[in-house]
């Protein structure tokens, strides 16, 4: 954290550990439906600090901190809120569909990856991260006319350079092989959508707050369609719940042009150092307007700098969780990062560090009366 950015509220700060902790989340392999590597990162982190855990049928690892202890002792016996805080384990990225033989593999793409993003780019395969390229012709041997289109997704190969590949079996996954780094304010990354809320959900779980039920879901397959959120908010049946996640920024100044002159960039989603994203609507949830408002009251309390997401398309796992049971009101805040969904993220701590000291005061401060408010 750059020092003067440093906030000084009470609440979890990132250092160190915490990025650290980060990189290891980015750099694990956790494509949909074979989250496993992060999991374990999750289970080991959470253990000590979570009264309950569970790791459902489809691989959630939902954990719960039950408040009202202080110091040993029970405070006067009320209930608690139950709020399910949710962030996805799992990433975009490939899976092996055939064995070409001489090291060459088929594969599909697993989650939202736009295919001109493909060629030449380095990947890891299955657990054991065994490097590969996916391979493409070299601009010397290249026609103009082919490198004005895109090139299919049944014309490309993984390339693991040897034909001693036993090892990787039909169903592996793969993905953009991209070591997590630093680099000043910010940081470089595969993944951090969503090891961003994986990360601050961890710190929440180490810093659960007394007045409320935290209930952590660590979900999976949320890249393939909200899947793992869905069954974890039936059975956490949450009162209320907050989806955290990265969400795009495209917040270059000139990102359009209109007759070779730069016009006014009006549909950024998100911009980076400005703080969390508060969702209004996405494609797939309305936000709760109380929580809403609950959130923008803490952040202009405590000086936290905020922004309200574009309303437009995408979604969180947020919009599995509010259409569960009897309708769970929901809300997601996002950390800024640009270039989602492709091979390396750019983003900054201070938007991790807001996002993490938001949601932390929020939650503390939530009132335990906030469904009873007039909407
Ligand atoms: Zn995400």
């Amino acid at each position: 954290m750059d020092k003067q950015k440093q906030p000084e509220h009470n609440s979890p700060k990132i250092g160190s550990n915490q990025i650290r902790l980060l990189h290891r989340l980015c750099n694990a392999c956790a494509v949909s439906g074979d989250e496993t590597e992060v999991r374990k990162i999750v289970l080991d982190q959470i253990r000590p600090h979570a009264d309950e855990i569970k790791i459902d049928a489809m691989g959630n690892v939902l954990a719960t901190c039950l408040g009202g202890v202080e110091n040993g002792k029970e405070l006067a016996a009320k209930k608690n809120l139950r709020v399910m805080v949710a962030a996805h384990m799992d990433e975009i990225g490939f899976m092996i569909t055939h064995n070409d033989g001489d090291g060459l593999f088929r594969f599909d793409i697993v989650g939202g990856i736009d295919e001109r993003q493909l060629p030449g780019k380095p990947v890891w395969i299955g657990r054991d991260h065994i490097p590969g390229v996916i391979g493409t012709k070299p601009i010397h041997l290249t026609t103009s006319e082919e490198r004005n289109r895109s090139i299919p997704l049944d014309k490309l190969r993984i390339d693991i350079g040897t034909a001693g590949s036993s090892e990787i079996k039909v169903g592996d996954r793969a993905v953009f092989a991209t070591p997590f780094s630093r680099l000043g304010l910010s940081l470089r990354a595969k993944a951090l959508d969503d090891r961003f809320g994986v990360a601050t959900l961890i710190e929440l779980v180490k810093n659960a707050p007394a007045n409320i039920d935290l209930l952590a879901a660590f979900t999976v397959q949320e890249e393939v369609g909200l899947r793992g959120a869905r069954v974890a908010a039936y059975s956490l049946d949450p009162d209320i719940a907050i989806a955290v996640d990265s969400t795009p920024a495209l917040d270059l100044p000139s990102w359009e042009e209109a007759d070779g002159a730069p016009i006014k960039n009006t549909r950024y989603n998100t911009r980076l150092d400005a703080g969390p994203a508060i969702y209004v609507a996405d494609g797939a949830t309305l936000s709760d307007p109380r929580l809403i408002q609950h959130l923008i009251q803490v952040a202009e309390t405590e000086k936290i700098p905020y922004q309200i997401r574009q309303p437009g398309g995408g979604g969180t796992d947020a919009g599995a969780i509010h259409r569960a049971r009897g309708g769970i009101p929901s809300v997601s805040v996002s950390v800024p990062g640009r270039y989602a969904h492709t091979a390396a993220g750019i983003a900054r701590i201070s938007d991790w560090q807001y996002t993490l000291s938001l949601l932390f005061l929020a939650l503390q401060s939530l009132p335990a009366d906030i469904l009873v408010q007039s909407r």
